[in-house]
Formats: C-alpha cells, structure tokens, sequence
C-alpha cells in the first residue's frame, strides 16, 4: 500500500457531465460547460469574469499578453515559486525580478519588492505558495504607488482568504490551475479572472487565434490556441459544486496533522496568520536537521520505504541553472528560499485522506527524529 502525495477526487457529477458532452457531440471548446464553468468558477472567486485556458501555465501567459507585457519589461516574482509562474514571463521575453521568501509565511517578503523597482518594471506577480495567501494590502499599495499591475499567481490557493477576501480577487488578473493534483481539477487547465470587462474580452480574443470581429482570418496580434475542451470544463463544473468540501477536507487534515506534530520540537508546523485562510494545497513541515537527528532528504527516503509518499519544496529560481544557461545573473541574495528548498517537505494532502493515514504518517515521522524529541 502506498500513500499518495495528492490524488483528485471525482466523487460527483463529472461522469454525468462528461458523459453528456459525449452524447451531444459537442467535445471541443465549443459547448455550455465552458461559460457555465467559468462564470461558476469567477463567482466563486468574487470576480466578474474568467477565462479558461489549457493550463495554469497558459493562463499566466495569456495574462501578460493580454496585459502587454513585452520585452524589457521587469516582472517582480518571489525567488521561492514554480516554474509555472516564470516560464511564461520567459516567452514574452520579459525579465524575472527576484524577492525573497518571508520567513512566516513563505510567500514573497512584502518589505523587499520595493527595492527591486526601477523603470522598467512593470507588475508584480505575488504567488500564493502552498494555499497561504500572501499578505496583500501592502502588495496593492506598492503597486497603486508605482502605477504596477498585479498579476496573482493563485494556482495553489483556490478558496484562500485573505482577510475575508477571496486569494484571486485583489489583482489585476489572477490565475488558478486546475491540474490533477490542485485543489479542484479538470486533469489539465486553467482559467485567469478578472474584474476588468477589456481584460476579459481581450483575453478571450487572444486565447481563440486572435481571431477578428470585421472578416475571419484576418489577424492584428498573435493569438494562441489555449482554449479548454467542454470535456474539461464538465469535470470542473462538477469539481465547483464540491469545492467547499474540499477546502474544509484539506484544512481538517492540517488540524489533525498539527496536533500529531505539535509535540515534535525539531519539526516547524505550516503558517496560518491571524488575517489568513490558508487551504493548505500541501501540507508542508520544516525539519530543523540539527534537532530532529536527520535531513529532510533522508527523511523523506526513509518515509518512501515505509510507502509514504512525499514531495521536496520547490528550487528557488535563482539556483535554476536554465538561468545560468540563459546568462542570466539574479542580484541579491535568497537566504530564506533556500533554507526552505533545503528544509521542506510536503506530506502527503489528498482531499480524501484519511484520519488513519495520517496518523500512520505522523507516527512514522516521529520514528525518525532519533534525538528524543
Ligand atoms: C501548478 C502551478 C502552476 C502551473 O499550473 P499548470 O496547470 O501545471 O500549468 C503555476 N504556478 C504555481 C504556483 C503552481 O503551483
């Protein structure tokens, strides 16, 4: 028996509802689930408008088309993310700007984004890493003052509050995931949100060929083809209507594991700050190695043997060597991001574990932390 890092769960209507596409023909991106599912997913979000993408890696690019962001422009993005939020400033041959992670949240340091704009940036893209919103009013407040969009990176955060706002309602144009792993799923795709009604439509238009009203086949801009099937859009219909249940699933399993963990000294539990909701995407430890005996690394070795599957915290972006490929150089340093790439793990977070399991996992930790602790 193995326990999973993360696996979806397709526990209501998306049989019936992909079933129906399948029955009526209608297959492509063409089809009622596409709006019904985007308009659902927005309203949810507390947005006006939301367009689906193939990925959440599409959705981002599609925001900085959209938004025009070109080459030159400076895009300000913490050291600490996935290459999901910094490909897409590489195609429209932009430049990542680096922040460094905060200690008590993990997410981009609100007092370090200041120094990093000169008059070449252009947004700042916070990303809500492992379902802990970032702190938002003082990223709105740099960005009004320095006339920035806000492009939110919320692939992890679906359902997160940040004081009683919706993580994906504060930018400018927000973007979700919904790969198979994410807080709601349609296997692959994504959809960016947005409050703005000329965002929305140009968007749209980009994401469909950049197709003209006045005469088919006629073309201004370069477009792509990142539009989502109706198949897709029926599973994530039917992955709405149970959203609420999953974000309660996963922060009762991080109730559950804090209180397994709480005793472990060596161990540092995930954030939640007082003017947070955090979903917990991952529930996520730190191993402080010289109290818990031994490294995340052989810890996490040491939890496959026993079928425990888990997931190293991400590299941060200036110890890609794509960028040294690239001869990019980051200035600065990145002290945070890198204890976290080197201390962190993520436990297993499926939405349908269970109470078992995870008391299986946490006992299984505590066998290694070999210093009595
Ligand atoms: C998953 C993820 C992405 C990319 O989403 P895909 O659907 O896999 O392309 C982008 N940013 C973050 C922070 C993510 O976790």
């Amino acid at each position: 028996m193995r326990i999973p890092i993360c696996t979806p769960t397709l526990s209501g209507k998306e049989w019936e509802y992909v079933k129906e596409c399948l029955d009526t023909n209608w297959i492509s991106s063409k089809g009622g689930f596409i709006e019904e599912f985007e308009n659902r997913f927005a309203e949810y979000v507390g947005v006006k408008y939301g367009v689906t993408t193939t990925s959440g890696t599409t959705a981002i690019h599609l925001a900085l088309a959209t938004l025009g962001i070109k080459e030159e422009d400076e895009i300000i993005i913490p050291a600490f993310t996935m290459m999901g939020s910094v490909y897409p400033i590489l195609y429209q041959k932009a430049t990542p700007v680096l922040v460094d992670a905060e200690p008590d949240t993990w997410n981009m340091d609100t007092n370090k984004i200041e120094e990093k704009i000169t008059k070449k940036t252009r947004a700042i893209m916070p990303v809500h890493i492992y379902g802990h919103p970032c702190n938002m009013d003082p990223i709105m407040d740099i960005a009004n003052e320095h006339d920035l969009y806000v492009i939110e990176d919320a692939a992890e955060a679906h359902g997160a509050e940040y004081k009683g706002k919706k993580a994906g309602s504060f930018g400018d144009i927000s973007c979700f995931s919904f790969y198979a792993n994410k807080i709601i799923t349609t296997g692959e795709g994504g959809m960016l949100v947005t409050n703005d009604e000329e965002t929305y439509e140009k968007a749209k238009k980009l994401r469909d060929m950049a197709f003209t009203k006045e005469r088919r086949f006629l073309h201004h801009e370069i477009g792509f083809n990142y539009r989502m099937t109706n198949m897709q859009a029926a599973v994530g219909l039917a992955q709405i209507e149970q959203i609420e249940n999953f974000v309660e699933a996963r922060r009762r399993n991080a109730k559950l594991y804090n209180e397994l963990l709480k005793d472990v000294k060596a161990i540092t539990l995930p954030p939640e700050k007082e003017w947070a909701k955090n979903v917990y995407w991952m529930y996520s430890i730190l191993i402080n190695d010289d109290k818990f005996g031994v490294t995340a690394k052989e810890l996490m070795k040491k939890l496959s043997e026993k079928g425990i599957e888990t997931r190293s915290f991400f590299v941060p972006m200036h110890q890609q060597p794509l960028f040294h490929k690239l001869g990019h150089q980051f200035k600065g340093n990145y002290q945070i991001s890198e204890k976290l790439c080197d201390s962190g793990i993520n436990l297993p977070s499926s939405s349908s574990l269970t109470e078992n399991e995870m008391i299986f996992i946490s006992k299984q930790i505590k066998n290694y932390c070999n210093k009595g602790c």
